[in-house]
């Protein structure tokens, strides 16, 4: 009973943030001869083919109609949101992204072990905005290479490098970031990251694979300890849900299956400063505890070097390893770097309170955006692509008031920052921020309704954090530091965990999936099969 109305009590404080996509069905109604992004990709294809190395414009792109053109880069957090939210007899919509589908990064890591299916937390843009199957409207699976804000492009390249150009009348920023290696040797070439669904997939067939090579007969005993033993490097929220996943996975379908390497399964966790750093110390202390129980070695040190079989602490320390996890944190992505904006310290595109991208006044064009409301580009920045250091602090971005907004260009999610209130790299920050620019672009196309629009800034509200531990536990905090309105640790919120997620899935088919996932591991387990 306390644990159905906690749970209720959190899914609808996240809900809150999640919105209602009513508009879907009559938009889908509205089309008729669907040209989908799909579609124009063959049709841009078979124009490159046809022509050599010469470039597809942006006339092979989507019909022109009298809305305006809002591009996104991106398909995550902040894009998916602002899709969704976005007016679409208002805008036609651009997307372009190396990923037609939007991963619900929270259940990711039970993807690693089989709790979840991949596809189960991939949730199509069709699905999120089904407007953008509209002649008018596209999604390219492409890598965004370069922008241009005065003559108003973006140059693209897909997947199989065709080059090609959109124009946007808006432009949203929204490529996220990546995991960061802090040049620490051997990690890109060794180590598995936990970004998205197929990396996901990656680690569980190699756990499944290190598993099974373990019992080839003849093994040696220190081979066959390394295979057996997991590496997470990372003691955020993602590396401690990962190893509470593997407890599980390991107490479970491996014990029932190959006891033997079950009991010789190893799990470290390696972690520099604080097993998670941002939760309250009992929550901490808590999921210390049960890792432990669990079987779980904390480690406190600093990788100094990554070999296909080694993690070489800087004390010297070596822990041979058959799978090493690296969840330790974010960088920005060269894409981002290589933008002629201004930077924090960290390297995320600085934008003022409007999430407006700020430049130095020559890169931003002298038009200005009369629809703002506020003073322009107050934001404290540091320009330059300079690669971010270890212990770099975006509150040290020193100063240049001097900066502008770049007209029609919007940064959002884990790619930007306002200097002045740097937000940390959450999905609840991004898509806070793509509701806000739906709002502001709606409000924009619609004209005011009395004199010149006046745009409040964009305000974040922490909703809480939560990570599970395994062995149906989790930590819960509502709120943030400064009004904490519940810190939970233990069955209930496992169960709060699973109900605030389960509702802010994307689709109700996803959310059937997922539930469908859970009870399927509940009743029958795990699924061990590799390919
Ligand atoms: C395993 C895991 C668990 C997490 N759990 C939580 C959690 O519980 N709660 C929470 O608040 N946060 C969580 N996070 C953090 C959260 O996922 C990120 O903060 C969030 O995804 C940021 O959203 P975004 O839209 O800025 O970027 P992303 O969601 O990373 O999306 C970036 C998009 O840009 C695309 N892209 C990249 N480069 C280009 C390019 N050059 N051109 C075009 N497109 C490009 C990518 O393909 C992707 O679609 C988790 C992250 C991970 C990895």
């Amino acid at each position: 009973m306390t644990a159905s109305l906690l749970a209720s009590v959190v899914s609808a404080c996240m809900r809150r943030s999640s919105g209602a996509g009513a508009a879907f069905s009559s938009c889908y109604g509205a089309v008729k001869r669907p040209l989908n992004g799909a579609a124009v990709s063959q049709q841009l294809r078979g124009f490159a083919t046809q022509t050599g190395k010469k470039t597809a414009s942006s006339d092979q792109l989507p019909l022109k109609t009298g809305r305006q053109r809002l591009v996104v880069l991106g398909s995550g957090w902040a894009a998916a949101r602002l899709l969704h939210d976005v007016d679409t007899s208002l805008w036609d919509l651009t997307v372009i992204s190396p990923r037609n589908h939007m991963v619900f990064t929270p259940l990711l890591a039970s993807t690693t072990v089989g709790t979840l299916e991949p596809r189960s937390v991939a949730v199509h843009l069709h699905e999120i905005q089904p407007g953008l199957s509209r002649p008018s409207s596209g999604l390219f699976i492409a890598d965004a290479q370069a922008v241009d804000t005065a003559a108003r492009t973006v140059t693209c390249r897909s997947a199989d490098g065709v080059d090609f150009t959109v124009e946007y009348d808006k432009l949203a920023i929204c490529t996220g970031s990546q995991g960061s290696t802090f040049g620490i040797p051997g990690v890109l070439e060794n180590a598995h990251f936990l970004r998205d669904v197929k990396q996901a997939d990656a680690i569980r067939q190699k756990l499944i694979e290190n598993i099974a090579l373990a019992g080839v007969p003849g093994r040696q005993q220190d081979e066959f300890a390394r295979l057996l033993h997991i590496v997470i490097v990372g003691g955020g929220p993602t590396g401690v849900e990962v190893a509470g996943e593997l407890t599980d996975f390991i107490s479970h379908e491996l014990m029932r299956m190959y006891p033997e390497r079950a009991k010789a399964m190893r799990v470290t966790l390696v972690e520099a400063r604080e097993l998670l750093g941002s939760f309250d110390a009992s929550l901490r202390e808590y999921a210390a505890r049960k890792l432990i129980r669990r079987g779980v070695v904390l480690r406190k040190g600093v990788v100094h070097e990554l070999t296909p079989r080694e993690v070489v602490l800087k004390d010297g320390t070596v822990l041979p390893y058959g799978l090493c996890i690296w969840s330790t944190g974010v960088g920005p992505t060269p894409f981002s770097l290589s933008l002629p904006f201004a930077k924090t310290t960290v390297g995320r595109i600085a934008v003022d309170k409007y999430m407006r991208v700020l430049a130095p006044p020559s890169s931003s064009s002298s038009k200005s955006e009369p629809q703002h409301a506020g003073p322009a580009g107050q934001a404290q920045a540091g320009s330059g692509s300079k690669v971010p250091g270890l212990l770099a602090d975006e509150s040290d971005t020193p100063s240049t008031a001097g900066l502008a907004p770049v007209p029609h260009v919007y940064a959002l999610g884990d790619v930007c920052a306002n200097p002045d209130k740097p937000l940390p790299a959450l999905a609840q920050v991004a898509e806070q921020q793509g509701r806000y620019l739906a709002r502001v672009l709606n409000e924009q196309a619609r004209g005011p309704p009395h004199g010149v629009p006046q745009h409040s800034e964009f305000e974040y509200r922490h909703l809480g954090s939560m990570a599970t531990v395994g062995g149906h536990s989790a930590v819960l905090e509502l709120g943030d530091a400064s009004r904490r309105h519940l810190s939970l640790a233990g069955f209930l919120s496992w169960v709060a965990w699973r109900s605030a997620y389960l509702t802010r899935l994307g689709s109700i088919p996803k959310r059937l999936a997922v539930a469908f996932d859970w009870s399927m591991t509940m009743i029958f387990g795990r699924d061990l099969s590799r390919w």
